[in-house]
């Protein structure tokens, strides 16, 4: 395809490591999901190049750690002005490589930019404490120190924001980062080195190595200089990621899958309630981390719901992200495509009955029809695992206690949301929830002042807000005798 950018030199052909732009022997291809037309390539790099960027974030350390807040406050300002100056490239770039629709790139970049603003100002708070000491001839002091070279991988789901949620803040700690974007869209994350470069960071301090994931992977869990790994994909790559850690013992951060309960309680605002679930569900093909997957329903709406969450989503538009109107993009592979078809079959075996969709689009591009399922089986597979695409399964309930042991019937705990305009029931039922975020009537909850993150096996740690920079800070401990 041809994607003409304001700013060609935004659209990368090598990876960046130590300031420099590097090849390797091979290439991967990028493709466009919504027509698998080549939107460009990029090095396939391995195991030795994985160990060329540790080395260099290595050094690069020394004098990173060494600058104040301040100082590593003003470039990643400046980095943040560039990627906001840039929108609109970058979010064709995004969109030609992912596939969501033109207006929600736009909206991932200006939500990725947010997070390196955020923690532009947070280099200039990582504030120590001074203890009540425990003797009369002892002062106690607590600082805050950076962690040391973070290796960090993240998915293709949101190519952009995922990276400025782990980059920012070990930046801004003091802390150099070798990072291996998705392969299927490296093209954002080599847009983001371009700016970083650009605004200044330090060469050495941030670090892109693209390619096949397991070699990078095995140097970045393995190699003793990374003293932090941060993952952001699916559950199970993150727990054989996060073992292999432990080997050297690095500090670990975990932001991995979800199934999301949406409850809507018969007391809830059912315009309200139809507008929140079709934000949460359906919002990138409905391939988000915190995407409802099951949508709980209780019986006294249950039919006025399921008739206007279907007539809502039979009017969503689906065509490439680049076009003008398209309200859903393509998925992002055909395996993306059967996992949604063997979740329509499956809830179908187990009773449910398809409303509107439930088939693929068909000719070129992964695209599959916004499908909406009632009669759900709580058993059936989309209700036990994450669907990961636009696919709405609605389950009956009679009582409060009935929606949160359904809602809690899973090992995941990352987002989950409540429609209900009663006041105790709105504390009652998210005290009662185990998930790391609860939205209560808002089917959007992702914000950079906010922390992001799950519980159970949805993760460990957590990002953005004043607390997403403890991740890539240690406490020092100093006591020192005076007398
Ligand atoms: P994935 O686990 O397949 O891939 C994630 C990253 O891991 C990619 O960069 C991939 O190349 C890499 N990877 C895969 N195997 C590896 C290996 N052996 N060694 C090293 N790296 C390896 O996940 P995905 O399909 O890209 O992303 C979707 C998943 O991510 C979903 O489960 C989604 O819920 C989750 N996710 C979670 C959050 C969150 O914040 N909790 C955010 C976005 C996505």
């Amino acid at each position: 395809m041809n994607l003409s950018l304001a700013e060609p030199k935004l659209l990368r052909a090598q990876a960046f490591v130590d300031g420099a732009w590097i090849d390797g022997e091979a290439r991967i291809d990028v493709l466009n999901p919504a027509d698998s037309s080549l939107v460009g390539s990029v090095p396939d790099l391995g195991y030795r190049e994985a160990e060329g960027a540790v080395d260099a974030a290595y050094r690069a350390l020394t004098d990173w750690r060494k600058a104040t807040g301040k100082q590593r406050a003003a470039i990643l300002r400046r980095w943040y002005d560039l990627v906001l100056v840039h929108t609109d490239d970058l979010a064709r770039l995004l969109t030609a490589e992912q596939g969501k629709p033109l207006h929600e790139a736009k909206a991932e970049v200006v939500y990725a930019a947010s997070f390196i603003e955020w923690f532009a100002e947070e280099a200039k708070r990582v504030n120590g404490d001074v203890l009540a000491p425990h003797a009369a001839d002892h002062r106690l002091l607590v600082r805050r120190e950076p962690v040391g070279v973070v290796g960090a991988v993240t998915p293709w789901n949101f190519p952009l924001a995922m990276i400025t949620r782990k980059a920012a803040p070990a930046l801004a700690a003091g802390c150099t980062m070798v990072l291996k974007p998705s392969e299927l869209t490296p093209l954002s994350a080599l847009a983001l080195a371009w700016l970083a470069d650009q605004a200044g960071v330090p060469a050495g301090v941030f670090n892109i190595v693209t390619g096949q994931p397991a070699p990078i992977g095995d140097v970045l869990t393995a190699d003793k200089r990374v003293r932090k790994f941060t993952f952001t994909g699916s559950t199970g790559v993150g727990k054989m990621l996060a073992a292999r850690c432990m080997s050297t013992v690095k500090k670990v951060s975990l932001e991995l899958g979800g199934n999301a309960p949406f409850i809507v309680f018969d007391d809830a605002k059912l315009d309200d309630a139809v507008e929140g679930a079709i934000a949460s569900k359906f919002r990138n093909s409905g391939q988000t981390c915190v995407c409802t997957n099951r949508i709980l329903v209780q019986s006294g709406v249950y039919e006025a719901f399921s008739r206007q969450l279907a007539a809502r989503v039979r009017a969503l538009a689906v065509g490439p992200g680049l076009s003008t109107g398209a309200d859903q993009g393509p998925l992002i592979d055909e395996r993306a495509v059967a996992k949604v078809e063997s979740h329509i079959e499956d809830g179908v075996k187990h009773g449910a009955r398809i409303l509107t969709g439930g088939r693929r689009v068909p000719g070129a591009g992964h695209f599959f029809e916004p499908t909406v399922l009632v009669d759900v089986s709580p058993d059936a597979l989309l209700c036990r695992e994450e669907t990961f695409g636009p696919l709405a399964g609605l389950v009956r309930f009679q009582t409060e206690d009935e929606a949160i042991n359904l809602a809690n019937a899973t090992d995941s705990g990352l987002a989950a949301y409540v429609y209900t305009q009663s006041l105790e029931r709105s504390w009652k039922v998210s005290e009662a929830l185990e998930y790391g975020m609860v939205g209560l009537n808002t089917g959007l909850i992702s914000t950079e002042v906010a922390p992001f993150g799950g519980v159970k096996e949805s993760g460990l740690g957590r990002e953005g807000s004043r607390y997403g920079i403890d991740e890539y800070l240690n406490l020092k401990f100093v006591c020192h005798q005076i007398g």
